[in-house]
């Protein structure tokens, strides 16, 4: 061979292998951006007629509801059930306003909620069984709750709105825009437990948000979901749902309104977005944090469905249950869970028969097997070990603000990316370095061993979220095999790279929509990337192509890019961008005529008005929890404190009863009575209602050095009080405590303006005695 022809050639293998290169990233790219297509919320149609969603119109709703935190027992929270009630009034639906309370027993207390839930119905013209639309007005305390759950009401009144304006449907559609959701789903319990409609509700469909931004997700169903998810991918053209979360969801302690109807057998469906969640319960989910196509998201799928359902019998439902996830966004693949075993089965038998045959062609081999699998794990560890140092460092950049920023997507995204891109340049190195001990056949089929391993673990504990192994698998399989039956393994002609680069587009379209909504909802960290090397494991055919000598070369470049993204993000990322959540806090003790201002954080803005560096506890020497603050004494504000009457007094061998009034002199959040004693309380009702209801002598109160106490909440105390009556054990005074809470702080205290890196929440404590 000349000279000329070694160089001519050498330059054909170049070239060839450039080619081989731009195929496998082409396709990479693509997969990806198909993957991603299906975490970002679709476009908004231009032309938006009179029965379809408009998002337009939800914004006008949004813009009354959200103008100010309305949490129960504040003047906003009227505000925004009066305009909630004057638009359902206009749409010309039937309404009530159900005003109710319920109790919760807690440990030597008792909560009372004053529930008004808006209930409001809208017939159809041959109704078998009503859908119920729910969402709940009531904000979390400071938020203005734009997205939670504003929109969800907001997208409720639209889809009423575009019903009216279509072709009338044939069931009735109940809505229940429901109260006190933030304090424990008060509101949809008092409805599910007393009002008469709950038997005649067919199928419940919820919305929440606990975020800002990203594509809304059906996150949750009833059971026998089967045929609604064929239902809901029928209706809505951009169905987004996922029975993997839908699993998750299940085994995490989150409760929304849904949970009420869910636990007692109702079929339906709950829809949240749930990205840039810096926003959840902050002052900022408010109008500034509102993104359109989110909302278009959000809310046009709630229409689809109920004019869809609104025109079905729903008087009986099939059973079966279903696993369902997305691809392309738009396109759900739903079948039945009957099916997983049977799914689980055969890649599980293709794998051993891949095994086999790998062995019989001589590419595989035991030990290479062996060492395979334990490597891979161990490169697991290494990859974990390496990013959360990586964490840590970029951490020090931003202190422990970092957690934080994990809630905000550009944040998130960006070191994401760069940490995904040092994640993919540490396998591939550690990939060259080991196949000195195992083949890179050896390797990837020890690899998938772990995947072997969690397909079966999966498929029996979580089967709705099989699909996200089994499917995957099944491709890098055929991926396997491309590698095994090739005579020529090492030499790749353009076909093969064609063929491989295919393989991935299908395992890139599963499993990135879900490492997004996976590191998103359960916030990124290790776990994230434990993940995402496992998920490599997949790919390990591929870096057969990465010839052994340019291994250095190729980790070079992906770990440049890698750093090259997150020095960006620590340049353009800054702490100042995001605000900074405190809490001031005003107390005043009427007993004594002494104010007291405290906060939670000393900062640049709190620091000019306390100088005091101590943290110390906010109710000091008074029966009532509160956080450790920094506090000074101010001016005492002129603010009336709730009253306690005694109504009536009677004594009985012994025993003391006591019945009294509280009656609220301004709107409140909570107003809470500790009642001290020397003997405990045994007997007591609220309103008339006992409580312990069927433990009648049980002790109420419980025991501490001075004696006993009973603790009583109120949230939302209403304009005419209440009526408690008490009886204790024995004689002797009784000491009662009283707090009222609201959210403002008296204008007689003059604080600076925050600045606007600051978010502020602010509560104020009115305490004062009574003895009888
Ligand atoms: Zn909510």
């Amino acid at each position: 061979m000349s000279t000329r022809f070694k160089q001519y050639h050498k330059k054909e293998v170049d070239m060839k292998k450039g080619l081989h290169y731009i195929i496998l990233v082409f396709f990479l790219v693509v997969g990806t951006y198909l993957g991603m297509l299906s975490t970002t919320p679709p476009r908004i149609p231009e032309k938006i007629p009179p029965e379809d969603f408009s998002v337009q119109r939800e914004l006008e709703h949004i813009k009354a509801i959200a103008q100010m935190p309305h949490p129960v027992g504040t003047e906003e929270h009227e505000i925004v059930r009066d305009y909630i009630t004057k638009e359902l009034k206009e749409l010309g639906l039937n309404l009530e306003i159900q005003k109710t309370s319920t109790a919760r027993r807690t440990e030597g207390g008792y909560r009372i909620y004053e529930v008004d839930n808006i209930v409001a119905r809208l017939e159809g013209i041959d109704n078998s069984k009503a859908i119920l639309l729910m969402a709940h007005y009531d904000s979390a305390p400071g938020a203005p709750g734009a997205n939670d759950d504003g929109a969800g009401v907001a997208a409720i009144l639209e889809t009423l709105r575009a019903l009216k304006a279509g072709s009338q449907i044939k069931n009735d559609i109940i809505v229940l825009i429901s109260d006190a959701e933030e304090l424990g789903l008060w509101g949809a319990k008092a409805f599910f437990d007393e009002h008469p409609w709950v038997n005649e509700i067919g199928v419940v469909l919820n919305l929440e948000a606990r975020g800002s931004k990203g594509i809304n997700l059906m996150f949750e169903t009833g059971q026998n979901n089967k045929w609604l998810v064929n239902e809901f991918a029928e209706a809505a053209r951009y169905s987004v749902g996922d029975s993997l979360l839908d699993a998750m969801y299940q085994r995490m302690p989150n409760d929304t309104d849904f949970s009420i109807f869910k636990d007692k057998g109702y079929q339906g469906m709950n829809f949240a977005y749930i990205d840039d969640w810096q926003t959840y319960h902050m002052p900022i989910d408010d109008l500034e944090h509102l993104d359109k196509r989110t909302l278009y998201h959000h809310g046009s799928p709630i229409l689809a469905l109920a004019r869809h359902l609104g025109n079905m019998n729903l008087d009986a439902f099939p059973d079966g249950n279903a696993v369902y996830f997305n691809v392309f966004r738009s396109l759900m693949i739903i079948y039945s869970d009957k099916w997983v075993w049977i799914f689980t089965l055969f890649v599980g038998l293709l794998f051993v028969g891949t095994i086999v045959l790998g062995y019989w062609h001589k590419r595989l081999t035991v030990k290479g097997l062996i060492l395979g699998f334990a490597g891979s794990g161990i490169f697991v560890g290494i990859g974990i070990a390496l990013i959360s140092l990586i964490w840590r460092l970029i951490g020090l950049r931003y202190g422990e603000l970092l957690d934080r920023f994990t809630r905000d997507s550009d944040f998130r995204n960006v070191y994401l990316l760069g940490l995904a891109f040092l994640m993919i340049a540490v396998f591939s190195l550690l990939y060259a370095l080991y196949s000195r001990w195992a083949s890179i056949p050896d390797l990837s089929t020890g690899a998938l061993l772990w995947w072997l391993i969690g397909m079966g673990v999966i498929s029996v504990f979580i089967p709705g979220g099989s699909y996200l192994v089994t499917w995957p698998l099944l491709f890098a399989i055929l991926a396997l095999w491309e590698i095994l039956l090739v005579r020529d393994a090492e030499s790749f002609s353009t076909g093969r790279i064609f063929l491989l680069a295919l393989l991935s587009i299908p395992v890139l379209l599963i499993m990135i929509p879900q490492f997004y909504t996976f590191s998103v909802a359960f916030s990124i960290g290790g776990a994230a990337f434990g993940i995402l090397g496992v998920l490599l494991f997949l790919f390990i055919p591929y870096f057969m192509i990465v010839r052994k000598k340019d291994v250095w070369r190729f980790t070079g470049v992906i770990a440049f890019i890698g750093l090259v993204i997150i020095l960006f993000g620590l340049f353009t990322l800054r702490v100042k961008d995001q605000p900074f959540l405190n809490e001031v806090t005003y107390h005043l003790n009427s007993d004594t005529d002494e104010g007291i201002l405290a906060v939670r954080y000393l900062d640049d803005w709190t620091s000019q008005f306390i100088k005091e560096s101590v943290k110390e506890e906010l109710f000091k020497g008074l029966p009532f929890y509160g956080r450790d603050v920094f506090k000074e004494n101010v001016q005492a504000a002129k603010i009336p404190s709730t009253e306690v009457k005694l109504l009536e007094e009677s004594t009985d061998k012994g025993s003391r009863t006591l019945r009294l009034k509280i009656t609220p002199t301004r709107k409140t959040f909570r107003t809470s009575a500790a009642v001290l004693s020397k003997t405990p309380v045994v007997l007591a009702e609220a309103d008339g209602k006992p409580i312990d209801g069927n433990e009648l002598k049980k002790k109420i109160s419980i025991e501490h050095k001075d004696g006993y106490e009973f603790q009583l909440s109120v949230y939302g105390l209403r304009e005419e009080g209440i009526e408690l009556k008490l009886t204790f054990e024995g004689a002797g005074p009784v000491d009662i405590k009283i707090l009222d809470q609201t959210f403002e702080i008296p204008n007689e205290i003059n604080l600076p303006q925050p600045p606007k890196q600051i978010m502020v929440r602010s509560f104020a404590y009115v305490t004062k005695s009574f003895t009888y």
